[in-house]
């Protein structure tokens, strides 16, 4: 099952009303692979998931918040593989879980809610242990299934898209870089690769920020699209995402995907591309994360 949506064809759609003259945009939507297995969340899974048939682990465990995109997606995967999995997830035991947790926990995750600092502590362990865990105990994912081994899986993305050599840029929402880093790994020769962070970095971590990535030259970060920091808002990226899906027929997410839709709007409007690009935004997915807005926003 799993196979069938990793190997379904990724539609592409024009983006038709930025008039920048000789440059063309299109969109990559990964959003259409699956509602909860969406956008690179899969790609990202997809090695963990085969660590853990190769392995003998009792299940997986992995981390995110109360909307997260990566937790969904693992609980609906291993649902789907039949593998218990656990998530712990940052913040006190809500009143009322979100409908993201509650399809999560329905799906048969466990969720352990641990405090923020918590959750700090633990994340920063995966990441840096990586998902070794002893035989028999659980296979950890680190958080929104970063690491080597999910950057190896979203490498994976670029050659599924037919006439991928055909575009200049490719440009992706950053959280953990892990895809924007996956990308970088596939970059043909002349092709670039443009990340929109969506967690506000400040000036003085901007570079070490992007030592972090590790990425070739061919890749370059555009700070400056976070509108507040992660999983914050403004009016105008709400009305962004309004008129983009009115002009488009391309829905988006507030965390992730409006951010770097805008951003590529921004650049463009700067004339950050030379006449005869070929830019292809990666709709990462995610759209299930605007259930943590009021409803009636959007007509999607
Ligand atoms: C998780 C997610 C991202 C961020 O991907 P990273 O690999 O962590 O940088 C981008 N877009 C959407 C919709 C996501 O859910």
């Amino acid at each position: 099952m799993l196979d069938e949506l990793i190997g379904k064809d990724i539609a592409i759609t024009p983006i038709t009303g930025w008039s920048s003259t000789g440059v063309a945009f299109a969109v990559a939507r990964l959003d259409q692979i699956h509602p909860a297995l969406s956008g690179n969340k899969l790609f990202k899974l997809w090695y963990y998931l085969e660590q853990y048939r190769l392995g003998s682990y009792k299940g997986i465990l992995t981390f995110g918040g109360a909307y997260s995109n990566h937790l969904l997606a693992t609980a609906y995967a291993a649902r789907a593989l039949g593998i218990p999995c656990v998530g712990i997830v940052r913040g006190e035991t809500p009143r009322v879980p979100g409908p993201t947790l509650e399809d999560c926990a329905r799906w048969g995750m466990e969720l352990r809610y641990v405090s923020r600092e918590e959750y700090r502590g633990m994340t920063a362990g995966a990441a840096a242990h990586g998902a070794p865990a002893g035989p028999g105990g659980y296979l950890v994912i680190p958080e929104g299934g970063s690491g080597e081994t999910g950057i190896r899986g979203a490498a994976l993305i670029l050659p599924k898209i037919e006439d991928i050599a055909t575009f200049t840029h490719i440009v992706c929402a950053v959280g953990t870089g892990t895809t924007l880093q996956g990308l970088d790994r596939g970059l043909l020769p002349g092709q670039y690769a443009l990340g929109i962070p969506v967690i506000g970095v400040p000036p003085a971590e901007q570079g070490p920020y992007l030592d972090s990535l590790g990425c070739s030259p061919q890749t370059t970060v555009h700070f400056g699209y976070a509108f507040g920091g992660y999983g914050r808002r403004t009016e105008e990226l709400i009305g962004f995402m309004r008129s983009f899906y009115a002009m488009e027929g391309v829905p988006t997410d507030f965390v992730y995907t409006a951010k770097a839709a805008f951003a590529l709007r921004d650049l463009a409007t700067q004339g950050y591309f030379g006449t005869g690009s070929r830019v292809l935004l990666l709709h990462t997915g995610g759209l299930q994360g605007n259930r943590s807005l009021p409803a009636g926003l959007f007509e999607y």
